[in-house]
Order: structure tokens, then sequence, then C-alpha cells
């Protein structure tokens, strides 16, 4: 980014007669004696006869005028304009921007995975129903549940699924009157809208001042309307809920449902399972914790797990192995299915690459990489908490919240923080998130940063405090290297210009 000046932002190349490809001249006759050009070349008379009229252009295409070498410098710069964890350092609290092994990409790309069409009848997809099989199974296995649906294209797409599994649960269970979902205040934002979108009424709760559930908050939510506690464990601070069997008989004896978002399972991963903790039902974000590269707005997957109570309503179709012969085949018949919520079987190639993860790092490699999340998260906290506030102090997770509320009264924000720190070359913080911390910056280092990455971090942390009580105006204008200054972010949301079309 820092090497962009203004020369490289031209994004207009086009110049009239540019040519990237050539076309033998029409009306040239092949030759005999085998001209390559010449006998490709389209015999003018005859175009009229192969061509229909109505598909004859008037005019020539407006298409950009660029030779090849301009359109292979346009494409490599914009790629380099592009932020990436393979270029630096990326803390954003809550999406686990971790490096992604490029082996798992390879092994996506296999043509034996990524040639197959979905159309394709089983018994010719057998090692891809068996990788998705077997999928199932570690996701089972990490998680304590029972079974799981690979289709959810997201996250949130995960979590829309789950609570519509527990909608049909009620329905089925004399609970068509539950029309409540309680979610603490802390929640991640997809929550409230996936519980909304399958027609809840969202209760919010209060954290404790500890930043977790608060019991007597919950109990006081809950009641015979009640039809899922939807939660976050660890939750959006980086805490871990210690009441969380006491939380979860809660929700149980008032005839409610749990729903864990186990979009972060980094930390808690070979440790302790949604399963064991009393939940119903779980989404993972494969894109986050199982090692698909994202931000970029997809493909993503977002399995949903579910123990013995939602089970029968999972999606269909389910991969189902037979025996004795051990052949896999997709099986449809599973009267309580919620249905389809995802075209095929979902974005197949994330999963390959989440198995090529769990497969690599064996149980051993999964705990560690929990273990070193919450090292690397717990050695940040402790070692900028003298410059910034952490108002929930203690042992954290894979992530932990700090404030700039201090930085803030001297005249520079939690956003005026984050956009100095692009000038160091390092991918801020997520900001103002959870709301219940003001000037909040969260912070989620992940395990595949050393030592050397995170020194650095609190040292740029260290100096744009130092900056802003000596010079805060250069912290006010950042970021000062960037190719773009201060985006209009909402306009940028709202109306974003994702195409090129030709200047008139
Ligand atoms: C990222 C995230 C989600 C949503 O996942 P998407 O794939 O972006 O839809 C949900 N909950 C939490 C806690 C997350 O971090």
């Amino acid at each position: 980014m820092s090497g962009a000046g203004p020369e490289s932002l031209i994004f207009e190349k086009s110049l009239p007669g540019h040519r990237g490809a050539d076309f033998p001249a029409a009306g040239v006759a092949p030759t005999a004696c085998g001209d390559r050009a010449a006998a490709l070349g389209v015999p003018a008379d005859d175009v009229a006869l192969l061509l229909p009229g109505v598909a004859l252009r008037e005019e020539p295409p407006r298409l950009p005028e660029v030779a090849e070498l301009q359109v292979v410098r346009h494409y490599t710069r914009l790629s380099q304009l592009n932020y990436s964890v393979d270029t630096g350092f990326y803390p954003l609290g809550s999406c686990t921007m971790k490096y992604n092994p490029k082996l798992h990409d390879e092994m996506a790309a296999l043509p034996g995975f990524a040639a197959l069409h979905p159309y394709q009848a089983e018994d010719e997809v057998q090692g891809l129903l068996c990788l998705l099989y077997e999928l199932e199974q570690a996701l089972v296995e990490i998680t304590g549940l029972k079974r799981a649906s690979l289709q959810p294209a997201a996250g949130a797409h995960g979590e829309l699924a789950g609570i519509l599994m527990i909608k049909a649960y009620h329905r089925d269970h004399g609970g068509a009157g539950r029309d409540t979902v309680i979610v603490p205040d802390s929640a991640h934002g997809t929550n409230l809208a996936s519980a909304a979108m399958a027609g809840y009424r969202v209760i919010e709760i209060p954290s404790s001042t500890r930043g977790l559930i608060d019991l007597a908050a919950l109990r006081a939510g809950l009641s015979e309307r009640t039809a899922a506690l939807m939660l976050t464990n660890p939750n959006t601070l980086g805490l871990f809920e210690e009441d969380i069997l006491e939380i979860s008989s809660l929700a149980h004896e008032a005839g409610a449902l749990c729903y864990y978002d186990g979009a972060n399972l980094n930390a808690v991963m070979g440790k302790a399972r949604p399963g064991d903790m009393g939940m119903d039902v779980v989404h993972l974000n494969l894109h986050k914790t199982f090692s698909t590269p994202h931000g970029g707005g997809g493909p993503g997957a977002g399995p949903v797990v579910a123990g013995a109570k939602l089970e029968p309503y999972l999606p269909v179709p389910l991969v189902r192995r037979s025996e004795p012969d051990g052949t896999f085949g997709f099986d449809y018949d599973r009267p309580l299915s919620i249905g389809r919520v995802k075209g095929f079987y979902g974005n197949v190639g994330v999963m390959v690459r989440a198995f090529a993860y769990i497969l690599r790092m064996g149980s051993d490699g999964l705990t560690r990489a929990g273990e070193d999340a919450v090292l690397n998260a717990n050695y940040l906290r402790v070692r900028l908490r003298d410059w910034y506030d952490v108002p929930y102090d203690g042992p954290c997770m894979h992530e932990f919240v700090m404030s700039a509320a201090k930085q803030a009264r001297q005249g520079c924000t939690a956003r005026d923080i984050a956009k100095r720190l692009l000038d160091f070359g390092i991918h801020p913080p997520t900001v103002y998130f959870p709301l219940i911390v003001s000037e909040a910056l969260m912070v989620e280092p992940t395990e595949t940063e050393d030592i050397l990455s995170l020194d650095r971090f609190v040292e740029v942390m260290e100096q744009i405090d130092r900056e802003i009580c000596s010079d805060p105006e250069t912290v006010r204008q950042a970021p000062h290297t960037t190719p773009v200054r201060r985006p209009d972010e909402t306009q940028a949301a709202r109306h974003p210009v994702l195409r090129w079309s030709p200047q008139p």
C-alpha cells in the first residue's frame, strides 16, 4: 500500500487503438500453403451467411483499449492495494484473520474435487462424499454433538438454519407459542438478525459487571414464551462463560433450547465442547477457524451441528454411509427436516480446505492452535493495558477488548487510532464493537502470529498513544500513506460500485 503514488491510482487506462489481441482481417482467403492466420480468417462475403443479422453488432462494443502489459500491470497493481493476512498482521477481533496454509487451497483445487459437477451420479463422486462424511464426523467430535449439515454458506446462514430448526422443534413439541429468543447484549449482530428473520421477538439481557451473562437477568428474561437462548462462548469480550452449565440448565428448565454461536471456535477447540456445555445446536465458521481465506465476501461455509433433540430437523440432504458395503450417498429421507438451505451441497471447496486443515493438525494440533490463540491474546492484553484501558480485564480467551476512552478524552478516538495503524502497515482491530465498551478496540491476534509481529504491534500502539499527546493532528488526519484516505464508509457500504462501466 505504502508504495502507491498518485500515478498508480489512475484507473482508466484505455487509449484508442491500443490492443491486447490480434485478429486476422476479415476477407482474407485461406491459403493452401497453411498460413495459419489466414486460415483462421473470416471470409468477408460469408459473414452475413454465417450469422443472422440480429446477432451482428452495428458498432463495436465499448471495451477498454489496452495492451496486454497494461492489463497485467492494472490487475497486479489492484491486487497490491488490497490489505491481506498474506501481507501483514490482521488482528480483526471476532473475524479470526489467521494465516491459511496454501496447501489447503491446493487440495481444494485438485481436479478430483474442483472439476466435479454437482449433477454427477453418486457413484462417480464417492471420494468427495467420503470426505464430506468424515468432515461431518470430525465436526461432531469437536463439538460433542450428534450430526451436522455442511450446507449453510456462512455463519449467519448457519444461525438462520439453526433457529429454523429450533422453531420446527417447538412446533412439534407443543411450543408453538414460544415467540422469543434471548440474546446477551454482547452478542454478535448477526444473532439478533437471524432470530428476527426467523420471526422471533428478541430480548436482550445485560451483561454482569464482569462482562458475563448475568444469571439474575437471564432468570428474569426466561419464560414460557422463550424459544431459545442464543449465546457465544467465549463471548465477544473474549471471556469464557464460567456459569455455562447453570445457564444451559436454566434455559432448559424453562423449556427453551440453547443455540451456541461457534463462529470462532479457536479458543475452545480440543479443550471444551459445546455439547458438553448443554448446547442443542451450534454453527461453526469453516472460513474462520478451519482455514479458508475470507474477508473478501466469500465463499464460506457455516455448518450447523445438532444434538439429539434437533438432529431430525437438520437441512436435507445429509451424507449417508450405507452398510455393509460402505458406499456413500445423499439422504433425503428425513421427514422432519427444515428442507434445503442451499443449492446442491453448499460451498464444497471450503469443506475440502477444512478437512485438509483438520487432518493436517490432528486433534493435538487443533488443541495447540487453541492454546496459542489464547496465549497470544493474553500476551497482547497484558502488554497493552498500561497504555489502553481494558475494561473487563482478566485472563481472556482468543481475543480481548480495549477501550480508547482515555485517548478519546485527549482528542483521538478509536477510529483515529485504527486509521493511524494503517500507516504502519497493520490492519486495525475491530472498532466500536461490542457496543457495551465505549471506544472499543477488539483485538484477536490468532495463533499463527509469532512474537515478533506481536511485539511490533505493541510498539506501534505505544507510539500512537505517545503521538496522541505530542502530535494529535497526525493521528486525527491518518492515514497518510494509503491510496485512499478516509472513504465515506456509509456510502461505500450502501452504494458500492462493483463493476466497471464505460465512461460516457
Ligand atoms: C463472523 C461471525 C458471525 C457471522 O459469520 P458470517 O460468516 O460472516 O456470516 C457470527 N457470529 C460471530 C461471533 C462471528 O464472529
